[in-house]
């Protein structure tokens, strides 16, 4: 029988989110800094071949699930051949992207054929100018992206929108429209105070509670839709296929029932999204340890997952950036 990770407060951790690149084209105002360079050196990033050392081991402990992330992992260079070589993993059944979708258009066929199957896609407007104002980027590229994953078979696509007091709360209807025309999954998420930024975000803090009640009032939301294994908490719009989840790690966290763990580019696994505790696999990695070793490490790691994030009573403790660990 497959080996577990069970932590110490019996939860199963089957899923690992992959930060390829802690780069990115984008600099959404609430991920990442303005003009940061501060990012890791090429020769700390994990080369391809210790990530896929590093799957593997996990897929014997019992992961289930990988996402790619970053960054922006379409910035990370020939992405679709590490994307190859983690499907393909023993034990690896679920490979799937989240990514802001402006390098989507080009490689969209190539990762679908590398086995990657469902993709979530950040888009907190439709208005180019409000696009522009939040990320610095081209809003016409992430709708080329998204036409592209649709021709290529991604299924579900999911938007994820982070909704913000004051900049983009008025669009939350027509974002619903939109997801309606195009078959997207649509999920809402709280700002988390994650790095300087993400503090300076929760300045636009909305509690999707009053969201929820506030899109009660022009549709019938059907609630109880259990969808996937992650924290999102759905309903289903009467009369169309679209379902919308709410992820909520302020005014309702899901951390009893957390199943992950994060691996950074440059090697680090990080316990919790909102607390500081990690484990250093590069050194080991580069240090020659076997892959018996390599699983005692991670299942040490393992045992070290913090209980839940502080973010509503401690929310200065995480001082890296969102980008850092892929959200
Ligand atoms: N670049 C890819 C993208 O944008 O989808 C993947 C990495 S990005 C860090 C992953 C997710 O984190 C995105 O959906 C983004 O909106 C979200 N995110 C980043 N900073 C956040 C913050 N302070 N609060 C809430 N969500 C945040
Ligand atoms: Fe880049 Fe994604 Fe962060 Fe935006 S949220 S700056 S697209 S990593």
């Amino acid at each position: 029988m497959t080996r577990q990770l069970i932590d110490r407060y019996d939860r199963r951790i089957e899923y690992v989110r992959l930060s390829v690149t802690d780069r990115c084209d984008l600099r959404c105002h609430y991920c990442m800094p303005t003009g940061f360079r501060n990012f890791e050196e090429p020769e700390d990033w994990l080369s391809f071949t210790e990530i896929e050392r590093v799957i593997r081991a996990f897929g014997a402990l019992g992961t289930r699930r990988v996402r790619l992330t970053g960054g922006e992992p379409l910035v990370r260079h020939n992405l679709p051949a590490l994307a190859g070589r983690l499907a393909a993993l023993p034990g690896i059944e679920d490979l799937s992207l989240s990514t802001n979708a402006t390098r989507l258009a080009k490689h969209a066929v190539d990762l679908r054929q590398a086995g990657i199957t469902r993709i979530n896609v950040s888009l907190d407007t439709l208005r180019p100018d409000r696009f522009r104002a939040i990320t610095q980027g081209k809003l016409e590229k992430v709708l080329d992206g998204l036409q592209a994953a649709r021709q290529a078979g991604f299924a579900p696509i999911k938007i994820n929108m982070v909704v913000m007091r004051g900049i983009n709360d008025d669009e939350v209807n027509d974002m619903v429209e939109f997801c309606i025309r195009h078959g997207f999954t649509l999920r809402f998420i709280e700002t988390m105070p994650i790095g300087e930024t993400g503090r300076a975000a929760t300045n636009h803090y909305i509690n999707l509670q009053n969201i929820k009640a506030r899109l009660a009032q022009d549709y019938d939301l059907i609630p109880g839709m259990v969808t996937g294994g992650g924290p999102a908490r759905y309903v289903q719009v009467a009369g169309t296929d679209l379902r919308i989840g709410f992820i909520t790690p302020l005014s309702q966290h899901f951390c009893d029932t957390c199943n992950r763990v994060r691996l950074s580019v440059e090697g680090t696994l990080h316990l919790c999204l909102g607390q500081n505790d990690k484990y250093e696999l590069r050194p080991l990695l580069r240090a020659g340890i076997s892959d018996e070793e390599l699983k005692q490490h991670i299942i040490r790691a393992i045992e070290q997952k913090p209980e839940r994030h502080e973010f509503n009573d401690k929310p200065a403790t995480v001082v890296r950036f969102m980008s850092m660990t892929g959200g």
